[in-house]
């Protein structure tokens, strides 16, 4: 999934090679996938990219004031296309592709564009055509973004101040910070040198400002790495970058000792014990109830 890193380098990257290019059609292929009606995403056709910006996970395109605001989701994803002026023309159906931009040829005849595909049978994908990017309920609702100056450790102090919940789960709410979701959560997390279990209002001031640090320093490392990166690569720079999410059994980078997993009914968290919990292997219920 991609996360605020991602998003951010996708941004880089389409302002590089869609701004100042007029848009010759949207096609939208996978119809659930666009939430709004008015404007119609063929209102597009015709208007010139003028700016690409980024609302925690979500990509924002201005396109002559009328905004195309993409959610890759969970499986989500964007491909550039250089030339699609050869494509098949989309059909509805059962494949990945969901919406298809295409624009208006340059000098050498190229009709470069970029294509939104979703893996997987759970459609999430979300698409917005819309004169106020704000109006995005999404949108609306976005936290601070942890790479903004205004994310100060006094402004996380107020955030995790009174907050009972655990500190996995608040990371990840896009309502109380934005761009962060299992896999940076779970990073920041290990480098912080945290229990993902911890509730964040018993976090002390000492541990509110490693736990800032961690966030800053993780996503800023995070963000210049994909930096630069063709939409194509960011997968596996991801992918390489993480020190503890998706690599449960491996020992970790930091001490040596094996890192562990917590699972759930559709999501697992990854962390490593002696980094993180004092050497004590957290409960997993479902394995748990499994060795009984
Ligand atoms: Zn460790």
């Amino acid at each position: 999934m991609p996360e605020l890193p991602e998003v951010e380098s996708l941004t880089h990257f389409l302002r590089e090679r869609a701004v100042g290019h007029t848009i010759l059609a949207v096609d939208v292929v996978g119809f659930q996938a666009l939430k709004t009606f008015d404007p119609p995403a063929t209102a597009l056709g015709g208007l010139t990219i003028t700016g690409v910006a980024r609302h925690g996970k979500f990509l924002d395109l201005d396109c002559d004031g009328l905004h195309l605001v993409i959610h890759l989701a969970r499986a989500g994803w964007l491909r550039w296309r250089d030339d699609l002026s050869g494509a098949k023309p989309v059909r509805p159906g059962k494949g990945p592709l969901a919406v298809r931009v295409r624009l208006a040829p340059d000098d050498d005849g190229q009709a470069p564009g970029f294509e939104l595909t979703e893996a997987g049978t759970q459609k999430r994908l979300a698409v917005y055509v819309t004169r106020n990017p704000d109006e995005v309920p999404g949108i609306a609702a976005l936290g601070p973004d942890p790479l903004d100056p205004s994310f100060t450790v006094a402004a996380l102090k107020r955030i995790v101040g009174g907050n009972r919940t655990q500190i996995k789960g608040l990371l990840r709410d896009q309502k109380i910070i934005a761009g962060i979701g299992n896999a940076y959560s779970d990073e920041v997390l290990h480098a912080a040198r945290m229990s993902p279990f911890k509730i964040a209002a018993t976090l002390t001031d000492t541990q509110i400002a490693d736990l800032h640090e961690a966030i800053v320093t993780t996503l800023g490392e995070a963000v210049e790495r994909a930096h630069g990166l063709a939409a194509k690569d960011l997968k596996a720079e991801k992918k390489s970058g993480l020190r503890v999410h998706n690599r449960a059994g491996q020992p970790c980078d930091v001490c040596g000792d094996t890192i562990r997993e917590v699972s759930f009914a559709d999501s697992s968290l990854q962390y490593c014990p002696t980094c993180q919990t004092g050497g004590k292997p957290l409960a997993d219920r479902r394995l748990s109830r499994l060795l009984k």
